[in-house]
């Protein structure tokens, strides 16, 4: 019998709507062309528009859909112009991240050849290693509560075994995956600051606990700051990184800085028994409404989540689709003429969506 996915699928604001259609088809016509699988797109209002057109930014109704969907995506959410009365910013991503204890945030930076990068690679050199930021605690534990005096400031960094032992063995569980695909040399390198903080020297007790249960991939240590170093002069050395929140947010942006920015970065926040996926840019309100908005980043994080499916749920079709989505975006996106203008072309939305859709189906 055939399953059927439940995909929750947040709209969102400004450019949201507008790259969230042809994702959302491109996904359909794969799945209608599977003998091995359905998609059912159950859409799910929320963010600033909604909270400035209802009063409600996040409806429980949608929450609901987002908790029994089988998989979560998600465009951009947020306005500058729409806050909530203290003025803190309307973000329901965090609350879903929240809520479903969505602890792993996975980051892939893949440079092509012939995709543009500010590094000058050597020749026979591509980019494509992932990065795991954990996503429930470490820097951001105390987030807009920390202690402030007049005199003194304090934030504390939480590292629990809790989380930590979920974080490695879901970061080696992707290293294995990675090298059955071909992708990736099974190598899984905790990146931390354990030579100054007794928290990292913890983190790394744990990940070199779960590493002994991994004899047939690498399992190393960096130093945060050196990996900001090597992600510059030989990125192509890494497969899977994986670090604490504070670190995997700033490594992130270096990452997608890496890809020639945010255009081509997709991501996704994976718990237990749920995920959300969504491009790493904002809801660029700037151009929203004009048709130029780059669908790339929202089609290549539909691509990682049949990917998560289809491992999850041991679906072969799923991973192989996902590989053939990622395959037509950078073949669209080696061609000049279908780039749209955030990354040096002319080609508006959905032109550039449809190229993908072509890709896909030749
Ligand atoms: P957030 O706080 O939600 O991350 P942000 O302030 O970082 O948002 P973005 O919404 O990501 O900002 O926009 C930053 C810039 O990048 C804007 O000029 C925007 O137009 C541009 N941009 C972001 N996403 C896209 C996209 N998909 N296509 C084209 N341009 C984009
Ligand atoms: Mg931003």
């Amino acid at each position: 019998m055939t399953k059927t996915f439940d995909i929750a699928v947040f709209q969102g604001d400004g450019i949201g709507p507008e790259i969230t259609a042809p994702t959302v088809s491109i996904l359909k016509t794969l799945a209608a062309a599977s003998d091995d699988y359905g998609l059912n797109f159950i859409d799910a209002p929320a963010g600033a528009a909604h909270y400035r057109d209802t009063g409600t930014s996040f409806p429980d109704a949608s929450m609901a859909i987002a908790t029994n969907a089988d998989a979560i995506l998600l465009s951009a959410m947020g306005l500058p112009d729409v806050r909530y009365p203290d003025g803190t910013e309307i973000s329901p991503q965090i609350d879903l991240r929240k809520r479903l204890g969505l602890f792993a945030g996975v980051r892939p930076v893949t440079v092509r050849t012939g995709q543009t990068t500010p590094l000058n690679l050597p020749a026979n050199k591509e980019i494509d290693f992932v990065l795991i930021r954990e996503s429930t605690e470490g820097l951001f534990h105390t987030q807009g509560c920390g202690e402030v005096s007049a005199d003194e400031a304090r934030e504390t960094l939480l590292i629990t075994r809790e989380v930590s032992e979920k974080l490695f063995r879901f970061a080696f569980q992707l290293a294995h995956g990675r090298k059955a695909a071909g992708r990736g040399s099974g190598r899984v390198t905790c990146v931390d600051k354990a030579n100054v903080f007794r928290a990292f020297a913890f983190f790394r007790e744990m990940f070199d606990a779960e590493a002994k249960n991994h004899p047939d991939l690498t399992a190393d240590h960096a130093y945060v700051d050196a990996t900001a170093l090597w992600m510059v002069q030989k990125p192509w050395e890494f497969d899977v990184l994986v670090t604490e929140n504070m670190f995997g947010d700033i490594l992130s942006d270096l990452g997608a800085g890496l890809m020639g920015g945010l255009g081509l970065a997709p991501s996704a926040d994976i718990g237990l028994n749920n995920a959300v996926f969504q491009p790493c840019h904002g809801s660029a309100p700037d151009i929203a409404g004009q048709g130029v908005a780059n669908p790339f980043a929202m089609i290549l994080s539909a691509a990682m989540m049949l990917e998560w499916l289809g491992t999850s749920h041991k679906i072969a079709a799923l991973s192989r689709d996902a590989a053939r989505l990622r395959t037509a975006v950078e073949h669209v996106v080696a061609d000049e003429s279908t780039l749209t203008r955030d990354l040096g072309g002319t080609a508006g939305t959905e032109a550039a969506a449809k190229a993908v859709l072509n890709a896909v189906l030749t």
